[in-house]
């Protein structure tokens, strides 16, 4: 049974915990049951509930689609092992032999991989710009184009692309436009009322949203091309699985909530940031010192809680400051109720050349903070000894494991 939203137009945050859910036909459990099983057994030959074997479909993965579909506003999403099986599975279906897409420049080090390694080996190109300017993406279209990529905010210097600009350029010449909105997700910003085709998350992030699973989904209003993604999905195994699509569905509820929280903090943690002494730059599109804060403005309900920075002292003091953290983690990944410092150039970016990474602003002393849960001024008060540690040259011996 499906649960009824009043009949007014609800918020996000009574979409997230209702929307797309129904009862279990079996007890009426408030959680939607886990069906943790390979396979269903056929009533009789041809004939079966609507399940056959769950690397093809199964119970609450198909009730996470759905409930991420009506936080997209789209028909169910199609969910998938990681964000990287979305993102190649995404490729797999809309591109062949000879086929070409654009993608933003800075973006996540898996996605260029991707290419790098697999997707060039079977001829497909690719051509990674600035989309920070959409004349740079009309500029590299080829007649072979067939799908323009774009991460907004980008990963890791939150370098934003002006989602309806290109839109207008992708829907002249009927090339698909999808974006990866993992740092904002669906409740910060909304791709398809700028006129995006597909939304692309790392459910890892925000959506799940407790660092308890791996995860990935694609939401599109296209039909045609949602049976393509379930088709290549099961072709090639890329399907979640139903634990992960089980905790996911409980984390998402608490998502609306979290990312007020969440930005709540990084604002306050990226202008104490701005004002500190030892720190060279920061990079938070809700900060005036941001050069596209208003782009942010138009397309985002809120700058979100990623924050860059570089210190002042360079890439040693820098190191320093990342080994001396307490009550942050050094990890990579974002978007959990721990807050989570990382360092691009040696992890999510690591595989770029140095001088790709120079170009595209991921210096060697550039450090992206997910802002998590914790109080903070309990974040800043770690940061601050952090760095004071840092400029007093003072080498972490010993990583506490009190804390962690
Ligand atoms: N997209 C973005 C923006 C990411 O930051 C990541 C991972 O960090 C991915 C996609 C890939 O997601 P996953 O790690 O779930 O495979």
């Amino acid at each position: 049974m499906e649960i009824a939203l009043s009949t007014q137009v609800p918020k996000d945050s009574t979409i997230a915990i209702h929307g797309g859910r129904s009862l279990d036909s079996h007890a009426s459990s408030i959680l939607f049951p886990l069906y943790q099983t390979s396979t269903f057994v056929h009533d009789a030959v041809g004939v079966d509930k609507g399940f056959s074997y769950s690397r093809v479909s199964n119970p609450t993965v198909d009730a996470l689609e759905k409930a991420l579909g009506t936080l997209e506003d789209t028909p169910p999403a199609v969910c998938f092992r990681t964000g990287m099986a979305a993102v190649t599975t995404l490729f797999l279906s809309v591109l062949k032999s000879g086929d070409h897409a654009i993608i933003s420049d800075v973006v996540y080090g898996g996605t260029m991989r991707l290419f790098r390694e697999v997707l060039e080996n079977l001829g497909i190109t690719a051509s990674f710009v600035d989309s920070s300017d959409p004349i740079n993406i009309e500029t590299a279209i080829t007649p072979r184009t067939r799908i323009v990529f774009i991460e907004t905010p980008g990963n890791p210097t939150l370098k934003l692309t002006d989602i309806e600009a290109v839109a207008q350029i992708t829907k002249r010449r009927s090339i698909l436009l999808a974006v990866d909105n993992t740092f904002l997700t669906p409740i910060l910003q909304k791709p398809f009322e700028l006129g995006a085709d597909i939304s692309v998350l790392s459910t890892t992030k925000y959506i799940d949203g407790h660092n308890a699973t791996v995860g990935g989904s694609i939401a599109t209003r296209d039909e045609e091309l949602r049976e393509r993604l379930c088709l290549i999905r099961k072709t090639i195994g890329t399907t979640q699985a139903p634990f992960e699509a089980w905790l996911t569905l409980q984390g998402m509820k608490t998502l609306p909530a979290r990312l007020r929280l969440h930005c709540e903090g990084a604002s306050l943690i990226a202008g104490w940031l701005e004002n500190h002494p030892a720190v060279a730059k920061v990079y938070y599109p809700g900060l005036d010192s941001f050069p596209q804060k208003a782009l942010a403005e138009k397309q985002q309900k809120s700058p979100g809680a990623m924050i860059a920075f570089e210190l002042k002292a360079g890439v040693d003091t820098t190191i320093r400051a990342l080994n001396n953290v307490q009550l942050c983690s050094r990890a990579e990944s974002l978007g959990g109720l721990e807050t989570l410092i990382t360092h691009p150039s040696s992890t999510t970016h690591a595989d770029l050349e140095p001088e790709l990474r120079r170009t595209l602003g991921i210096s060697d002393s550039l450090v992206r903070l997910s802002v998590g849960l914790e109080a903070p001024e309990d974040i800043i008060a770690d940061l601050e000894q952090a760095f004071a540690a840092a400029a007093r040259g003072a080498i972490q011996e010993e990583v506490s494991n009190e804390i962690r």
